[in-house]
C-alpha cells in the first residue's frame, strides 16, 4: 500500500488564486473515480484514494502557471480527461492535484486529412467539427461522446474505426503531439512521430499532453446494422469475420455478441430475440446491400437498421453497445459479472475464439445457469496490418484465484490476454515492463516523478540513477 502524503494545497491556492479550484470533499471524490468499478478486484485497491484538491485550467498560460507551481512544490498532478478510463487510470494514489483538462478543448487547426487539437476536446466534438470539412476521426472509443482526445491517447486504444485503421497507435494515426515537462518553468515540447507515442497509454505518468495531431479518414455516411443468427453463434462469427475482411465493404465497426449478452441491452427486445447471437455492424450505405446479402448468406437477419448520425443524436447508437460499453450494459443487469480483454492471433484467431468459448463459454449442465464466461468478439486490424478478432469476455467473478485461472485458460490456448484488473501502467499492455521510449519520454518530461504518482510499478528504473 502507498500511504498518502499529505500535501500544501492551501498555499498552492493561494499562490494561483484566480484558478478555477473545487476543494469540496464530496466532488473530489467523485472527479477521483473512474470505471475501475468494472473490476471488483481494483475498485478494492482503490477505495478512498482521491485527490487534496482539482483545478480546472482555462487556458494553455493557467495550466503552466499551475504545473511551475507544482514543480516547485513537489507536488503531484494527475490530468482528468473525462475520467471513462477503466484502470483508475485517473485516481490519483499520492492526492496532490486532480488537472481537468476539459477546458483545454480547442481545434488548434484543420488542413485537409490532418487536424491538431488541444488534448481536453471531446472527441464527439472534435468529429462534429470534422464532418463539416468532410472527414472524421479514424479510431475512437465507444465513450466518444464525453471522452477526450487526451484521454484517448494517454489511456485509451482505439476501438470504433480499428477495424479500418488499426488501434490508435498504428503508425500513420497519431503525427504528433506536444507536452509541457513537470519543471519550475515549463516550456512546451514539440514530440513526432514515434517520440509522441512514447507517451501513448502511459496514463499520463510520462507527459502532460497538451495538444494531438491526428491524421483523418474522409466522411461516410454510416449505417448501423443489427443481424442476428439463431442459436449459432459460429455463424455469426463466420459472418462477422467475412464482412471485417470484405475489402469492397466500408466500415467502423463489427462486434458479435454470444447469447445471452445481447439480453444485458435494456429495451432492445425487439432487435435481440431470445436466444439469438448478434453481430452488431457499422458499414457505409453504399454497402448495406452488399451487407445485407453477405449476412444473408450465413444464415442472419436484419432486426435493426439507422442511419448513425441520426442514432447518435437520439442515444440510441449500437456504437454504445460495443467495446467496454457491452460490459457496462452487463454489469447494470449483472454486477456478479467483470470482465476480460483478449487478443487472438491473425489467421487462428476464430478457432481461438471457438476454443476458449467451448471451454469456458458453455451454459452450465442443467442449462439454467449462463455461462461462466460469455463472449463478446470485435474485430480488428493489428498495430502491423492484419485482420484479428479481440475479444472483452464477460466474467462470473467468484474471487482472484478464479479469475487467474480462467486468464491462464485462454494463455494456454494461445490468447493474449492483457488483465485490466491491475492499477499499474506496465502490467496491462506492456506486458510487465515499461517500453524504454517511455523511461526516455519519463525522464526528459517529468524528472521530479510529480505525474499520476505510483501508477509506474517500478519508478525510477533500477539501473537509472534517481532523476530531479
Ligand atoms: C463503457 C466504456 C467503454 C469504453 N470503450 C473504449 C473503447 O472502445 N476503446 C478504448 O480505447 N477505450 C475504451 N474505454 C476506456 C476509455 O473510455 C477511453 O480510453 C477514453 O478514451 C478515455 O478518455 P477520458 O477522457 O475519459 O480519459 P481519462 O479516463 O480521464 O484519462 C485516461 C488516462 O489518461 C490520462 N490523461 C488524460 N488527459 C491527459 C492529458 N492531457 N495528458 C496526459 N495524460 C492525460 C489520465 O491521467 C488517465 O491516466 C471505455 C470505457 C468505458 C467505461
Amino acid at each position: 500500500m502507498i500511504a498518502a502524503v499529505p500535501h500544501d494545497v492551501e498555499s498552492l491556492r493561494a499562490a494561483l488564486p484566480a484558478l478555477d479550484w473545487t476543494t469540496d470533499a464530496g466532488r473530489l471524490a467523485l472527479l477521483s473515480r473512474d470505471f475501475s468499478w468494472f473490476s471488483p478486484i481494483l475498485k478494492a485497491e482503490l477505495e478512498g484514494k482521491v485527490a487534496d484538491i482539482a483545478v480546472r485550467p482555462r487556458d494553455e498560460a493557467e495550466l503552466r502557471q499551475l504545473v511551475g507551481e507544482c514543480a516547485r512544490r513537489a507536488m503531484p498532478l494527475t490530468p482528468r480527461g473525462a475520467a471513462t478510463g477503466n484502470y483508475g487510470q485517473c485516481t490519483p494514489l499520492q492526492g496532490g492535484v486532480l488537472v481537468d483538462m476539459g477546458g483545454l478543448n480547442r481545434v488548434v487547426w484543420q488542413r485537409g486529412g490532418v487536424v491538431r487539437a488541444q488534448a481536453g476536446i471531446r472527441l464527439a466534438e472534435l468529429e462534429r467539427s470534422l464532418r463539416e470539412h468532410g472527414f472524421e476521426l479514424r479510431t475512437m472509443p465507444s465513450t466518444f461522446r464525453v471522452a477526450t482526445l487526451g484521454g484517448l491517447f494517454a489511456g485509451g486504444f482505439g476501438g470504433v474505426g480499428s477495424i479500418t485503421y488499426g488501434p490508435i497507435a498504428a503508425p500513420g494515426n497519431v503525427l504528433g503531439a506536444s507536452a509541457l515537462p513537470v519543471v519550475p518553468e515549463p516550456v512546451p515540447v514539440e514530440l513526432r512521430g514515434a517520440d509522441a507515442l512514447a507517451l501513448h497509454h502511459t496514463w499520463g505518468t510520462t507527459g502532460l499532453l497538451l495538444e494531438v495531431e491526428l491524421a483523418l479518414a474522409p466522411a461516410q455516411s454510416w449505417i448501423e446494422l443489427v443481424v442476428v443468427f439463431d442459436g449459432s453463434f459460429d455463424a455469426a462469427l463466420d459472418f462477422g469475420d467475412a464482412l471485417a475482411a470484405a475489402p469492397g465493404c466500408p466500415k467502423r465497426n463489427v462486434a458479435a455478441l454470444a447469447w445471452p449478452v445481447p439480453r444485458f441491452i435494456a429495451k432492445w427486445e425487439h432487435a435481440f430475440p431470445p436466444g439469438h447471437d448478434a453481430v452488431l455492424a457499422v458499414v457505409a450505405e453504399s454497402a448495406e446491400p452488399a451487407v445485407r446479402e453477405l449476412a444473408a448468406r450465413f444464415g442472419g437477419r436484419v432486426t435493426h437498421r439507422a442511419e448513425s448520425i441520426e442514432a447518435q443524436r437520439r442515444n440510441q447508437t449500437i456504437l454504445e453497445m460495443c467495446w467496454n460499453h457491452s460490459t457496462l450494459h452487463a454489469l447494470k443487469a449483472d454486477p456478479g459479472r467483470t470482465y476480460l480483454q483478449c487478443s487472438f492471433t491473425a489467421g487462428k484467431h476464430l478457432a481461438q475464439v471457438r476454443a476458449v468459448h467451448q471451454r469456458f463459454g458453455s451454459p452450465n449442465a442443467d442449462a439454467r445457469t449462463e455461462a461462466e464466461v460469455l463472449m463478446h468478439v470485435e474485430f480488428i486490424r493489428s498495430l502491423d496490418g492484419p485482420l484479428i478478432a479481440t475479444a472483452l469476455p464477460l466474467v462470473r467473478y467468484t474471487g482472484e484465484a478464479r479469475l487467474q485461472e480462467i486468464i491462464d485458460g485462454y494463455r494456454a490456448l494461445g490468447v493474449r490476454v492483457n488483465n485490466p484488473h491491475h492499477k499499474h501502467v506496465e502490467d496491462g499492455r506492456f506486458g510487465g515492463t515499461l517500453p524504454p521510449a517511455a523511461a526516455a519520454a519519463k525522464r526528459r518530461l517529468d524528472p521530479m516523478n510529480l505525474l499520476n504518482p505510483g501508477k509506474l510499478r517500478v519508478w525510477p528504473l533500477p539501473d537509472q540513477p534517481p532523476q530531479g
